[in-house]
């Protein structure tokens, strides 16, 4: 060896050490306890997941979602959560919600958001948790019980080694995710209330990359298009009389929708379904429709049906008014009315929601995950974080790492589910200790 070479890794050795001892004293005392208590309940953790999730809870099945509440409910009994079960009234026909909660004026007050059912309903043919390698298989494994399992895990070591007394946490545990009981207000006003109490909300859903976060989510809402035209024969098409006839009308209004409205940044709107002719039936329950209609008769009437997604509440108000003005506009013998309806507000990109990104960044760094990056909203689906994203600072994504939500295919990655929860657990330390 040349003692050039030697000095070189001499030098990389002692940048090595350098570097593991800085990182080493960026956790203090009490967050490497944490740390270790979380390794000593990881196998404990899985085992807890495998037994929630062989518990149906899909939406519909009421008894199951209120069953695996109640299997939660026991945990945060015994790490000293004040714990209660609320029961949705029967016009909502929906279980019900697990919130627990503990008391305290230390540092910021935070809101923890899961829920605990799942798109496979009991005649799904996937039901079981089962193990392959690193790969955890199940309903709701990523979906989201395994960020619920995150959230549990992380309170626990924090309760272990007494970092939670004073400590102002709730935990709100839906059980309607996945298909929100109506009216909203009722449905989600207890995770609303929770939201008006603290100053801070972190969301539990799917993660979308180990070094992805979510600082704000697309909100979404619907709208109905019904147009009228004048019904003769279609050899006056045009004609004074007659006009052009609630196809073409539509046909316009659809075409400028498209022309004059698109492109905006985090905006998309898409009609779902049309339907025209001389008479047409829709059912918004089912969304089937039938329509009659000839080529010799001028169109009398067309339902379109659509979504508008959005990023702000600014820009679902402004895009309506947009739409709303080019309905008006209408060819002869033509009406046209535009009807909207809310359903997820937006979570947006507040200074808030990106300090907080920052704070996770540090954390993550400091527990030498590597840096944690904001995720494209345009890419990510609303959820229960949006109803509270008003009221609060909000973070979301920080679930479990998996694929196939909503297939029977849906995974977990168990080689990350450990790291995420000690993520999870210094962030909320740090949270309740500024
Ligand atoms: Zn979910």
């Amino acid at each position: 060896m040349n003692t050039s070479l030697a000095t070189k890794i001499t030098y990389t050795l002692l940048f090595l050490l350098t570097t593991f001892i800085m990182n080493a004293q960026k956790l203090s005392k009490a967050e490497k306890k944490i740390i270790t208590s979380i390794e000593n309940n990881h196998k404990s953790a899985i085992l807890f997941l495998e037994k929630v999730v062989n518990i149906n809870s899909g939406t519909m099945n009421h008894q199951g979602v209120k069953e695996v509440g109640m299997v939660f409910k026991e945990q945060f009994d015994a790490i000293n959560f004040r714990t209660k079960w609320i029961e949705m009234p029967p016009e909502v026909n929906r279980s019900g919600h697990l919130f627990a909660e503990t008391f305290g004026n230390k540092g910021k007050k935070i809101l923890l958001i899961g829920h605990l059912d799942t798109v496979f309903e009991k005649d799904s043919p996937f039901q079981q948790f089962k193990v392959s390698g690193d790969i955890a298989y199940g309903p709701g494994t990523n979906d989201m019980k395994g960020g619920n399992v995150i959230v549990l895990y992380a309170l626990k070591a924090l309760y272990e080694n007494n970092l939670l007394n004073d400590a102002q946490i709730i935990v709100a545990f839906t059980g309607d995710e996945e298909s929100t009981g109506k009216p909203l207000d009722i449905s989600r006003k207890d995770l609303i209330d929770s939201a008006k109490k603290s100053e801070i909300a972190l969301g539990f859903e799917t993660s979308t990359g180990f070094n992805y976060a979510t600082v704000a989510r697309r909100g979404s809402s619907s709208w109905s298009l019904e147009v009228k035209g004048k019904r003769a024969h279609s050899s006056g098409v045009f004609s004074e009389h007659t006009g052009a006839g609630a196809i073409f009308e539509t046909s316009r209004i659809l075409n400028s929708f498209y022309n004059e409205i698109k492109g905006e940044e985090f905006l998309t709107f898409n009609p779902g379904i049309i339907l025209g002719g001389t008479n047409i039936k829709f059912d918004d329950e089912t969304s089937k429709g039938d329509a009659f209609g000839k080529n010799n008769v001028v169109s009398q009437t067309v339902v379109t049906k659509g979504d508008l997604r959005f990023i702000s509440e600014e820009q679902k108000e402004r895009v309506r008014a947009e739409m709303k003005s080019i309905v008006k506009n209408n060819l002869p013998h033509t009406t046209a009315e535009i009807t909207f309806k809310d359903s997820y507000p937006a979570m947006q990109p507040t200074a808030g929601n990106l300090k907080l990104l920052e704070l996770l960044n540090e954390v993550s760094i400091d527990l030498d995950q590597g840096i944690v990056e904001a995720y494209d909203p345009g890419k990510r689906g609303a959820a229960d974080t949006s109803f509270v994203a008003k009221y609060v600072d909000c973070l979301d994504g920080l679930g479990t790492m998996g694929t196939g939500a909503h297939t029977p295919e849906e995974t977990l990655d168990l080689t990350t589910f450990e790291a995420l929860t000690k993520r999870t657990a210094i962030l909320i330390y740090r949270l309740i200790n500024q």
